[in-house]
């Protein structure tokens, strides 16, 4: 059931509230989000509209390829959200962190994304939807 949370980044110079959060997260494996967050991106879909932030001068903002960008804490570095740059129906949305919630319970894995790149080191539990790359490509048409 979509909620409302607050979450925060380590230090705590950005703090924000989100509405309609879903009960959902889903994995990125990507050669990009293992780096930018030193794993896979666990990420939970917010609408931008559906976002009220604290601390916004402290946020920094990366275009990190041709149709996104990366946004972290400039005090601290925390990772705080992925952004489909490019005009279409993936950029109203942001991809939250499920670590920056101040509480980070309750939502269920429903999909991992560019399964193809994940490390042998790990693998995650449960009977979800596991696309590679090409399928990621096909389906949305950008790299998320
Ligand atoms: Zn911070
Ligand atoms: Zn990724």
């Amino acid at each position: 059931m979509a909620q409302t949370k607050t979450g925060q980044c380590m230090c705590g110079a950005v703090r924000f509230t989100a509405t309609n959060v879903p009960d959902t997260f889903g994995v990125c494996h990507c050669d990009m989000c293992r780096r930018w967050t030193g794993s896979a991106l666990f990420g939970v879909s917010v609408a931008q509209s559906d976002l009220t932030w604290e601390g916004e001068a402290h946020i920094k903002t990366l275009q990190s390829s041709d149709w996104a960008e990366r946004a972290w804490c400039q005090r601290c570095g925390t990772s705080l959200y992925y952004h489909v740059t490019v005009d279409g129906p993936m950029s109203a949305k942001v991809e939250i962190p499920l670590g920056v919630f101040d509480d980070p319970n309750g939502f269920t894995l429903n999909r991992e994304i560019f399964i193809d790149q994940k490390p042998d080191s790990y693998d995650l539990a449960g009977d979800h939807e596991r696309l590679t790359k090409a399928e990621v490509m096909a389906k949305f048409g950008v790299q998320l």
